[in-house]
């Protein structure tokens, strides 16, 4: 078996392209685990536009986002078992009450994962997962994808949390102090430009809190 990315926002992505390494696996006859099925916390927190598409099609009845994505990821044919990483033992109840009488995605449900994703896609400024490899190896201890986090919820949302920015670098590296050494870089399994993100968070963040 192998263990690949895969989520409905990566499926057709040209990063991590969960769609392509399903198919190359499945062509060799192999098992898939899936990572990443909710992709860092992101399918599971939908934007107010995303989450209109989602309530619309549910209705009062609706399952959360994250078992949408955990499905989607279920559904596949050559999947053995879907990873989730949990916080909170409400969400390990939902992800497990999803797989436990567990229903494919219908045609329907596909379409919606695919109207969601193409909101995503134009809205998110950084396709960060949060995997934190970057972290691991800058000098600076910049909390990198804390940082990308709050420049995807400005790109979504509108909204800047300076309190939250005041918290992480209190304890870590601001953007400001990047050394452009690109060590992150190279740790990057999404090829993020992180220097260059660091930059247009440090000018959202940091600028504009000095003017
Ligand atoms: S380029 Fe900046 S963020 Fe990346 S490892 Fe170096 S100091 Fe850290
Ligand atoms: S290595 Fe890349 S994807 Fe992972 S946390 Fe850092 S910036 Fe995000």
């Amino acid at each position: 078996m192998v263990q690949l990315q895969i989520n409905y926002l990566d499926w057709n992505g040209s990063v991590a392209q969960s769609g392509r390494c399903y198919e190359v696996a499945k062509k060799h006859g192999k098992k898939v685990i899936v990572m990443e099925p909710v992709k860092g916390g992101t399918l599971a927190r939908l934007p107010e536009p995303a989450m209109q598409l989602f309530c619309d099609f549910y209705g009062k009845d609706a399952p959360s986002p994250a078992s949408l994505a955990i499905r989607f990821a279920a559904s596949l044919d050559e999947v053995l078992v879907v990873l989730s990483g949990m916080s909170s033992m409400e969400q390990v109840l939902d992800n497990t009450a999803c797989m436990q009488n567990f229903v494919p995605l219908s045609a329907d449900e596909r379409a919606l994962t695919e109207r969601i994703e193409r909101f995503l896609k134009s809205a998110i400024a950084v396709p960060c997962t949060a995997c934190r490899y970057c972290t691991e190896v800058c000098p600076k201890d910049i909390a990198i994808p804390d940082y990308f986090g709050l420049l995807n919820l400005h790109a979504v949302t509108g909204q800047k949390t300076n309190m939250y920015y005041q918290r992480y670098s209190m304890n870590h590296g601001k953007a400001s102090d990047c050394l452009a050494c690109g060590l992150c870089e190279k740790n990057c399994p999404q090829h993020i430009p992180i220097r260059e993100m660091l930059k247009e968070f440090a000018a959202l963040y940091e600028d504009a809190a000095a003017k």
